[in-house]
């Protein structure tokens, strides 16, 4: 499989497994299941709630002499939480992953919360940037990276602005942005930025995250696996839609992470990674952009809190 590499010459396998809504109990079928049939990145945050089940998994795989820890690239993300206290955080999330070390660890959000709470209930819940300023919380994810605890650190949910506020204050530069992106929400953008400041993207809710929860999604949402654009494309190729949307990334060089817990559908995303699209899909599917976000952070907004959708992206 293609591979994004990193200064240090580590490579992160452009396709890898999404594990946020994989549910107690599917999860671990689902990673011993994508470890089988050659997933080697898998993307995991503590707030999914499955990292104990997902690291039992990782564990029977290895004792099984199906993988060996060195060929596994493992992301997890430091929840809003937990800003003020990155080292706590991190360990938990190893002991639960049962590592001793992760090849990626993440700034899940620039959003804050009070510690005391997972998610906000009143806006007050939500810190601003002037109570936990992102300067602090990356040098606390600095601080893990020189412990040797996390191999690689990042962000996610950073706008082209708040890495560029971000960077000045950097020792270790993030060298991840996991974001949304996909055909409706392609951010031209952010992914110029990226490729000059040497900071990989990985694509977030490519398939259009439908079994997100009801209260997180719009009404008539568009479809990206439906979409017609798409479907001549798979035709052509004799593919499905979602591997036209998953190749899409790969062929751009942008790591991509598709969840599924369905085995028949691991392996169909699994081979997107083989496809590459030409030019003319490319330029087909630029036609795509509707700057629609599925994920589009409202929760992190309400009225009196000190984010509003505008200042949150910086942007659409
Ligand atoms: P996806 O776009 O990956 O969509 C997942 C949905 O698509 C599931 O319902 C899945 O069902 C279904 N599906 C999977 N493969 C196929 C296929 N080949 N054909 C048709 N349907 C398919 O959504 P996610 O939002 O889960 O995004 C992927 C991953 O990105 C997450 O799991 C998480 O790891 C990460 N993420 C990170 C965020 C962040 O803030 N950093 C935010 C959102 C996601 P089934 O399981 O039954 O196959």
């Amino acid at each position: 499989m293609k591979t994004l590499t990193f200064a240090n010459g580590d490579q992160l396998p452009i396709l890898g497994l999404g594990t946020w809504k994989s549910a107690p109990g599917a999860v671990y079928d689902a990673v011993r299941e994508a470890i089988r049939i050659g997933y080697r990145h898998i993307d995991c945050a503590a707030i999914y709630g499955n990292e104990a089940e997902i690291g039992r998994a990782l564990k029977d795989a290895e004792r099984a002499g199906e993988v060996k820890r060195e060929q596994l690239w493992l992301t997890s993300k430091l929840w809003n939480s937990d800003h003020s206290r990155v080292g706590k955080a991190l360990e938990k999330t190893l002991r639960d992953l049962q590592l001793d070390y992760l090849d990626l660890y993440l700034i899940h959000w620039p959003v804050p919360l009070d510690p005391s709470v997972t998610f906000p209930s009143k806006p007050s819940d939500i810190l601003s940037p002037a109570q936990q300023p992102y300067a602090a919380t990356w040098r606390g994810m600095e601080e893990v990276a020189r412990a040797g605890r996390a191999r690689h650190i990042g962000v996610s949910n950073f706008s082209v602005k708040k890495l560029s506020d971000l960077l000045p204050h950097c020792e270790i530069k993030p060298e991840v942005d996991q974001v949304e992106l996909h055909p409706f929400f392609p951010q031209p953008a952010l992914v110029r930025y990226a490729a000059e400041q040497n900071i990989h993207l990985t694509a977030y809710s490519p398939l259009g995250s439908s079994d997100r929860p009801a209260q997180m999604k719009g009404k008539d949402e568009p479809s990206l696996l439906q979409d017609p654009v798409i479907a001549t494309i798979a035709k052509v190729h004799g593919v499905t839609p979602a591997q036209v949307l998953l190749a899409w990334h790969v062929t751009r060089g942008i790591a991509v992470i598709p969840k599924s817990v369905s085995p028949a559908r691991l392996r169909e995303n699994l081979a997107a990674a083989e496809l590459t699209l030409s030019i003319g899909d490319l330029e087909r599917i630029d036609t795509l952009d509707r700057q629609f976000r599925y994920v589009d952070g409202s929760l992190w907004t309400p009225a009196g809190g000190p984010y509003t959708l505008q200042t949150l992206w910086d942007g659409p």
